[in-house]
């Protein structure tokens, strides 16, 4: 045959009309159809990952997850319940066939108020872990409108693509916690004064990516070099989470709340309001009245909210959790071949002092370290294997270190 009269046994275009024929043992393939089929690899690969990730994720019914975040973090039965709901119907919701009827089920977002150190973070930590996801952690604080000082919110998808380590299709899939949320409250009930950069025009921006969007992402971040690549992303299945303390939203409910009670019966409702714990109370027209715009609230449906820690929970922090404080140090003398123990007198006594210097749960890991490092300093390289730690020495210990002179000025 001659050369000009070989084709691709594929489309039969003639040797002249390609750019190139590669010959196999029996056949020939052109450029063309090897970018065709090059394309037919890729999606089929993305399909295969796509359906991986989904059998991985559709494992976990509501309950298995409340079981698993309860492994790690102390009450808040009402956020995990919250939680575990809304993640479920998430990737339940990424694995419904499309166009099977008419009925579109909502992205189920989800926002924690809750004062800062309850937790906000681990329980968006623990469902990532859970779920085996990429996560995505940023303060809203730091976020602007393009074109303003500070961080594009596309950065938010570019965090996510690097935990995701550029895989796409993961990332995609993933979790983006955005803490601090309340910081980007309007400050004012009137918008129209000035421009708000860093509140109104920065949730309109978030708005986008709630809403589900392709977004343009620079891989590396910034907005310094234009030259390089953007990655394409999909924001439609990404669940957000977004957390803050929202300082002072009290206020707020207790005002509806005695609104109410005018309106409805005083005395009935008085009685079965907790006053200690308003948050219980809250509602989205609260988040509206702090200064999100109702278009933000609305992409956020599962509202719930954190108890502040009390003293039990914050001495069940100290031992009950999976990874719990106390677990690590023992772990961490263990591998030194000495046997730690705390005696319940100076569990307890670390939990009073976080109290008392209103230190929260971030407050127990510096106490620990602060009453526990003259011993992870001497002990290793000595012959004693057993260290016992009373409330004596935890007080001395506390009463020696830079921690002491912190606690004097707080
Ligand atoms: P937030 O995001 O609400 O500010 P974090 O999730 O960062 O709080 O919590 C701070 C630390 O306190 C965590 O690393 C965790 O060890 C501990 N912690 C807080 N609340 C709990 C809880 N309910 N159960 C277990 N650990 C907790």
């Amino acid at each position: 045959m001659a050369k000009d009269d070989l084709e691709c046994s594929f489309c039969g275009r003639k040797k002249p009309e390609t750019n190139l024929l590669i010959a196999g043992l029996d056949a020939h393939i052109c450029d063309k159809c090897i970018e065709q089929a090059h394309g037919i690899v890729l999606e089929e690969s993305k399909q295969g990952e796509a359906k991986e990730l989904s059998a991985d994720l559709m494992l976990s019914k509501p309950k298995t997850i409340k079981a698993f975040l309860d492994e790690y973090i102390i009450g808040q039965e009402t956020t995990k319940k919250v939680m575990s709901v809304a993640v479920y119907n998430h990737y339940k919701r990424l694995l419904q066939p499309k166009s099977e009827d008419d009925i579109e089920i909502q992205k189920s977002n989800i926002i924690m108020v809750g004062e800062t150190g309850t937790g906000k973070t681990l329980m968006a930590r623990t469902i990532s872990k859970m779920l085996n996801v990429p996560l995505a952690i940023v303060d809203a604080t730091v976020l602007t409108e393009a074109g303003y000082v500070g961080e594009d919110v596309e950065g938010i998808l570019t965090k996510l693509l690097q935990a995701a380590d550029y895989n796409v299709e993961k990332a995609q899939h993933g979790i983006v916690f955005i803490d601090e949320i309340d910081k980007i409250a309007r400050k004012s009930d009137n918008p129209s004064i000035t421009r708000d950069v860093s509140g109104e025009g920065v949730q309109q921006a978030l708005l986008k990516l709630l809403e589900g969007t392709t977004v343009n992402v620079p891989p590396k971040g910034g907005r310094k070099h234009p030259d390089q690549k953007f990655i394409e992303v999909d924001t439609e299945n990404i669940l957000f989470i977004a957390g803050g303390a929202f300082d002072g939203i009290e206020r707020n409910i207790s005002k509806r709340l005695n609104m109410q009670a005018v309106g409805f019966s005083a005395s009935k409702s008085d009685d079965k309001v907790e006053r200690k714990n308003l948050l219980q109370y809250i509602i989205p027209k609260d988040l509206k009245d702090y200064g999100l715009i109702p278009e933000i609230i609305g992409r956020l449906p599962a509202l719930t909210y954190m108890n502040p820690l009390d003293r039990d929970t914050l001495r069940a922090i100290l031992t009950e959790p999976k990874n719990a404080i106390i677990k690590q140090y023992q772990k961490l003398f263990e591998m030194d071949d000495i046997e730690f123990e705390i005696t319940e007198d100076a569990l307890d006594y670390i939990v009073g002092q976080a109290i008392e210097y209103k230190l929260g749960a971030r407050g127990l890991r510096s106490l620990c370290e602060a009453i526990l490092t003259d011993a992870m300093f001497e002990m290793p390289e000595g012959d004693v294997h057993k260290l016992v730690v009373d409330k004596e020495y935890a007080e001395d210990q506390l009463n020696r270190s830079t921690l002491n002179k912190l606690k004097a000025v707080s």
